[in-house]
């Protein structure tokens, strides 16, 4: 009867039990052996009585190694996933200095089969970085037997020297394949795409921003609109922003006491374009019809927002009404508030659900919060979705596979290239898309990095550099 026929099919169906390993044959066979010849040895030399002793002893041990190695078995036959056991190791064939996973399946077991795009996607993933092997031990029983499975599937994680470091029965997802790896020490996804990332850079604008300051938002570095503008004072002059959810971002960051702080902002009445105090203003709150993006629009008076909303629709809000909404979602990595139309989606492994208010803090909301995560963030140019998983801290798997990350710099006056903020970065689901964005958009510099870059520039940051994150001075009024 082939070998192969005798192995479960599926973890669920519980572990035959194991053979005994030839090491701890070969053990029990040198404790007989010298228990036999301590035996001999007595009865040569003190005659029956001594013998029967040393005899009853023998047999005591014998019977505990068998009872011992039953217990062994059983466990292992129990244990779904289990550390290599050192002494039984396996060592795996020459593999050209790569760490190697193997999996020993079948081409009919529903689990096995499973398995089977999985190891492909690793093997042109990591190509050149493991070796991704498989054995049909139905088909080929002989290949299978030196590593004596009990189930399929069985994945058997190799290190560079051959040695075996772990194995695991039943299905493996990709995601904890990698975790598992990363777990020994082999970190597949830092690094990994480096050599192939891209290459693009411009770090100096394509064309000089000679806007005037006062039409630039202080935030997003946008135009500003004469009817929207807000304006903060501050000890150092006064800071313009294109509208209220401008200022509301800039608040949100704030570190000071902010005690009376909107005593020192003025909004814009829509209506005839002339300065409010923004707490006097009432608002005109409604959505974009297409994308539910909130539209805001302050008024000196509730008769000029009564008008309007019969126009346009909405609500009339007071500023602390505005404010409550306009603060309700946030960045979960830097907790700068944010429009969830414009956001980042982010979830954790645990079912938690926020916000990135660009891509990079999407990803750093693995950094702060310690779990994997899945990121949700639309190309800049195009708006098709790129998703991004990450498991202990490294990219797991990304959709579609050719994204990119937008790095936006600029140079600090001392010369060195410092974040251009978080309204200057973004992903691509490709390098092409990314080289047509930065040329629709002349004043932009930074560099094209991979995604997987990004992330462990995130993941990097101490919990100190966390907590200031965005809060370093580039929100805050200058
Ligand atoms: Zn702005
Ligand atoms: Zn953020």
């Amino acid at each position: 009867m082939h070998e192969a026929a005798l192995l479960a099919q599926c973890p669920c169906s519980g572990g035959q039990g194991q053979g005994v390993t030839p090491l701890v044959l070969f053990g029990i066979a040198a404790v007989g052996a010298w228990l036999v010849y301590r035996a001999w040895c007595a009865w040569r030399k003190d005659g029956v009585s001594h013998m029967s002793k040393l005899w009853k002893i023998a047999l005591v041990v014998v019977l505990v190694a068998v009872v011992a190695i039953v217990i062994i078995n059983k466990q292992r036959g129990s244990s779904p996933g289990r550390d290599a056991d050192k002494g039984a190791a396996q060592v795996s064939q020459p593999a050209a200095g790569l760490p190697r996973l193997l999996d020993l399946g079948s081409v009919s077991c529903i689990p096995c089969k499973m398995m089977a795009p999985i190891l492909e996607e690793l093997k042109k993933e990591y190509a050149g970085r493991i070796q991704v092997e498989f054995i049909d031990v139905m088909a080929n029983p002989d290949a299978g037997g030196p590593y004596k499975i009990s189930l399929i599937p069985t994945q058997i994680f190799f290190d560079a020297s051959g040695k075996e470091r772990f194995r695991h029965e039943g299905f493996f997802s990709k995601d904890d394949i990698l975790a598992k790896w990363k777990e020994l020490g082999v970190d597949l996804a830092v690094g990994a795409p480096a050599a192939t990332g891209p290459t693009f850079s411009r770090l100096e604008p394509a064309k000089a921003d000679d806007r005037p300051k006062t039409a630039v938002c202080h935030l997003c570095d946008g135009d500003i609109n004469a009817k929207t503008v807000v304006v903060v004072k501050s000890a150092k002059g006064d800071v313009r922003l294109c509208g209220p959810h401008c200022y509301f971002i800039m608040y949100s960051c704030l570190t000071e006491d902010k005690t009376d702080f909107e005593k020192k902002v003025s909004v814009t009445d829509w209506a005839d374009g002339k300065a409010v105090p923004a707490t006097e203003a009432v608002y005109l709150y409604g959505a974009e019809e297409r994308t539910g993006r909130p539209t805001v629009r302050a008024f000196a008076s509730r008769a000029g927002a009564e008008k309007e909303r019969q126009a346009a629709g909405g609500n009339i809000l007071a500023w602390n009404v505005l404010q409550e909404k306009e603060l309700a979602a946030r960045c979960g990595f830097c907790d700068r508030a944010v429009y969830p139309q414009d956001a980042a989606r982010v979830d954790t492994a645990d079912g938690i659900h926020t916000w990135g208010c660009c891509s990079h803090c999407a990803l750093g909301v693995a950094a702060r919060t310690g779990k994997d995560i899945t990121v949700y963030q639309p190309d800049r140019l195009t708006g098709e979705m790129i998703v991004v998983k990450t498991a202990g801290g490294s990219v797991a798997s990304l959709e579609p596979k050719t994204a990119v990350a937008w790095f936006g710099l600029r140079k600090a006056p001392d010369g060195k290239f410092v974040s251009a903020g978080c309204f200057h970065q973004g992903f691509f689901v490709n390098e092409d898309n990314l080289k047509k964005w930065v040329e629709q958009n002349p004043t932009e510099s930074g560099k094209a990095i991979t995604i997987a870059q990004a992330l462990a520039d995130k993941m990097k940051l101490t919990p100190q550099q966390i907590q200031k994150a965005c809060k370093i001075g580039e929100c805050a009024p200058k």
